[in-house]
């Protein structure tokens, strides 16, 4: 690399998987995210079948471009692994036998009291010169290796004076993902790390991309932190992203820009990175040690899915039930007929007595219920696709929300966002009832 110039980066997959269409190749996904946290940049994605004579090719290529090579995939004990020998082979270097490792492997099989296939021997093969990148989470190591002038020569690779450094993953992605965070990252932010990009994404419901943007105009100029918003489904974030020399020094540019922010979009704002509506509703439903019943129609349980997804969640779901038929709504949740014939069961009414009758069933603290039209069929003139009733009853607190969502939406994104504005309602309700009758 010359001095100055960036640190070009390229992965290689290998199998002839995916090249056939059969698995995708999130290995790449990941690792190209994952280089941009620590500043370098991926200039190259190839993707090659088990074939000694193309991995060859592939790597000497990289070889020739960038300046350090990752490459997943090929690692295993069976024959069509070929991902390290193919890479002795091209730099000429022989394979030597690694004690250390050899043990390493068979200690991880009798700790599981597994006997170890002779086929695993191969292994603990590593080219000369190269060291071991350790695999915590299966048998087989990478290897990181800084081939000498004379080999990168010997391979046909021109300027073999610039630094090159190549580093193999197993293709079984939980593998690939504790190498790459245990040994993997640390090594190339040492070796090439020019700072460190940390970011933040702070969720939003309840505003648009653009209104987000309007509120927050004063920090979206700024250059580090950057600010961005980005939208979703029915969703919206803004992402805050600092660069520096280490993530402590990232963390502490973007964090006073996170609490700015979150005090600026208020209850807005629902949560950071991995929150989800679920996720948080959750977590304020355990801090207030309340319990919540729901009762859907429209959305056919997606509420419920929503809710059950995260664990811990039988501490305060009490009871999820889909009243699909009107009888059901009447016969189960004791919905009066003359609702339903007077009101229909796409009503505020109906609403208020599906989350009042779950809630006494299951005597939950609170009931919440959804109802409407989730088309593409079903519509009125009066009731159109996308017509959308719920309400949320907790002891004398009663309120409910009317959705009109575009009827050209496709089904599924009806009941998504349906079931997303029911949890915020729960949401709001939680932090404080009063930002449910503004
Ligand atoms: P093994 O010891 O399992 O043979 P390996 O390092 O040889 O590991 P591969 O045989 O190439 O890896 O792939 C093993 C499995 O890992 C594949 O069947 C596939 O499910 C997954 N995998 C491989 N490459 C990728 C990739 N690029 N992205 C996502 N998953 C992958
Ligand atoms: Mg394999």
């Amino acid at each position: 690399m010359a001095s100055g110039s960036p640190v070009k980066v390229e992965i290689i997959s290998i199998g002839t998987e995916l090249l056939l269409g059969q698995i995708l190749d999130t290995n790449t996904k990941f690792l190209t995210g994952e280089l941009a946290t620590i500043g370098l940049d991926c200039h190259w994605h190839t993707t090659v079948g088990d074939n000694r004579a193309r991995i060859k090719e592939c790597v000497r290529l990289a070889l020739e471009r960038s300046d350090v090579v990752l490459t997943t995939g090929g690692l295993g004990p069976t024959p069509d692994d070929l991902t390290v020998e193919c890479i002795a082979e091209l730099l000429g270097a022989p394979m030597v036998f690694d004690e250390a490792v050899m043990a390493d492997i068979a200690g991880k099989f009798s700790k599981r009291r597994l006997k170890m296939p002779e086929s695993n021997r191969k292994q603990a093969l590593r080219p000369d010169g190269a060291q071991i990148l350790p695999n915590p989470a299966g048998t087989a190591p990478g290897i990181i290796w800084q081939p000498a002038p004379g080999a990168l020569s010997a391979a046909g690779v021109s300027d073999p004076g610039r630094k090159r450094v190549i580093l193999t993953f197993p293709g079984v992605p939980v593998e690939m993902v504790a190498m790459w965070k245990e040994t993997a990252r640390p090594f190339l932010i040492s070796s090439f790390g020019k700072g460190v990009i940390w970011s933040c994404d702070l969720k939003h419901y309840g505003i648009g991309e653009s209104a987000l943007a309007e509120m927050h105009a004063d920090l979206l100029d700024s250059a580090n932190p950057t600010v961005a918003p980005l939208a979703g489904r029915g969703e919206c974030r803004l992402r805050v992203t600092a660069k520096a020399e280490s993530e402590a020094a990232a963390r502490a540019l973007g964090l006073p820009v996170i609490e700015k922010v979150k005090e600026k979009s208020g209850p807005l704002c629902y949560g950071v990175d991995d929150d989800t509506l679920e996720s948080v509703v959750g977590r304020l439903l355990t801090e207030r040690n309340l319990t919540l019943a729901v009762a859907e129609s429209c959305t056919g349980g997606l509420v419920s899915k929503r809710l059950t997804d995260i664990a811990g969640s039988s501490r305060y779901v009490k009871l999820n039930v889909v009243a699909y038929a009107d009888e059901a709504k009447r016969d189960l949740l004791g919905v009066h007929d003359y609702i339903l014939k007077t009101k229909g069961a796409v009503s505020a009414e109906c609403a208020h007595a599906m989350a009042t009758g779950v809630r006494r069933i299951a005597r939950a603290d609170i009931g919440l219920s959804i109802t409407g039209i989730a088309g593409p069929g079903g519509g009125s003139p009066e009731k159109p696709v996308g017509t959308v009733y719920m309400a949320l009853v907790a002891g004398q607190f009663q309120t409910d929300r009317k959705l009109k969502l575009a009827a050209d939406l496709p089904r599924a994104e009806i009941r998504h966002r349906s079931a997303s504005e029911a949890l915020n309602m729960v949401r709001l309700f939680l932090l404080n009832p009063q930002l449910l009758l503004a």
